[in-house]
């Protein structure tokens, strides 16, 4: 077997596209001046940024008044999260616990600083939200601000924003939805989803890192003051080059989003039966394996000892996560896992564009290797 070097991490981050490398290499090399600057060289890098929201907004089919550009989804989670909290008082927040580790830190912080009960909503045992308990929630809190994101970064399940969002418009609920695992991998028109703010970053649909996007339908007093940039919204100067990167790498995942559906779909086909053909004892962690996100699987092989094959496969050439990657420098157990119940570590796969059969022909045979091994 002739090693090769395969990425599998594509929910973690995702390699940059060629139309973002030309946009952000035209923003470094020409675009110097600072975007709040009044003279011709600030006014020309700020026709860049509004281009580039309209741009984005056009894509994402909403105002682009309604968008502010951040460092990233981190940043827009907290800023968001606590920026609500300060503005609207919310009787509760509600969230899950299989959310993000950035959400799951800004709700605990801002139930803190503003003196809110923190509900975390119940799921069950393959890391679906329930929904009647969630009914149960936001009857027993109208008014709240409820925290769920689309689609879950480890396990893959996606929630259906559509009720959600109708029991949210029932209760009076505000709706703060991480979207950061289907913006850019999805056909998406936030002005028609019942959601009242989301969050992006660039960095999962071929964009640069660091560049997030905050989505807000409500006027809120941000939290991050100090200058009146992104309409008050995000002070300090934009980061421009990012900006304009996000846009064009949104406009080419958009453009050729059936393509990428299916071509990634097929990729996680083959990949889920080629698991099922080399070992009965592989066991699919939360909702991947039916249904989920497209990109990705969620697995541990029964009786194996997980961080050993991830580092094998490492060795191997090839790249898969233990859970998110924000997490996953300590060898801690991930904290999705653990909320289902589930004792093993498992591995993440995810897939892209670029990812190829011969890649999971390559992922097999290693993990047959090893398997055979011991
Ligand atoms: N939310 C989800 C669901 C994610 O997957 C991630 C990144 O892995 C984040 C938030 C944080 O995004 P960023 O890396 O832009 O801070």
């Amino acid at each position: 077997m002739t090693k090769r070097d395969v990425y599998l991490d594509y929910v973690a981050s995702t390699p940059l596209c060629q139309e973002c490398i030309d946009a952000m290499y035209y923003a470094m090399t020409s675009l110097y001046g600072n975007p709040s600057s009044t003279h011709h060289f600030g006014r020309k890098s700020n026709v860049i940024i509004e281009q580039s929201r309209r741009m984005i907004a056009d894509l994402l089919y909403c105002s682009p008044k309604n968008l502010a550009f951040t460092s990233g989804a981190t940043e827009a989670i907290h800023l968001g999260i606590k920026s609500i909290c300060m503005a609207y008082k919310p009787t509760a927040i509600i969230t899950s616990k299989l959310e993000h580790i950035a959400t799951l830190k800004a709700v605990e912080e801002s139930a803190m600083l503003f003196s809110i009960p923190l509900v975390y909503t119940q799921h069950n045992e393959k890391g679906d939200i329930d929904l009647s308990d969630l009914d149960k929630n936001l009857q027993q809190y109208p008014s709240s601000l409820l925290c769920l994101m689309h689609a879950n970064n480890e396990i893959g399940n996606l929630l259906p924003v559509q009720e959600v969002g109708e029991m949210c418009k029932k209760y009076h609920t505000l709706f703060f939805c991480d979207m950061v695992q289907t913006i850019g991998k999805y056909d998406i028109a936030l002005s028609e989803m019942p959601v009242d703010f989301a969050v992006a970053s660039a960095h999962k649909f071929y964009g640069p890192k660091a560049t997030g996007l905050f989505y807000y339908t409500h006027k809120i007093e941000s939290l991050l003051s100090g200058g009146s940039q992104e309409r008050n919204m995000r002070a300090g100067t934009e980061n421009i080059y990012g900006i304009y990167g996000t846009a064009k790498a949104l406009q080419k995942n958009m453009d050729n989003l059936k393509e990428i559906q299916t071509s990634v779909s097929n990729i996680k086909s083959y990949c889920i039966e080629q698991l099922m053909r080399i070992s009965n004892d592989i066991v699919f962690v939360g909702g991947c394996e039916e249904g989920g996100l497209y990109n990705l699987l969620n697995f541990y092989i029964r009786d194996k000892n997980t961080d050993t094959i991830r580092m094998q496969l490492d060795i191997a050439g090839i790249a898969v996560s233990s859970s998110s990657a924000c997490s996953s420098g300590s060898e801690q157990q991930s904290h999705v896992l653990s909320a289902l119940g589930i004792k093993s570590k498992s591995l993440r796969v995810s897939f892209g564009i670029q990812t190829t059969k011969e890649d999971i022909d390559y992922l097999i045979q290693t993990l047959s290797t090893l398997r055979n091994r011991d």
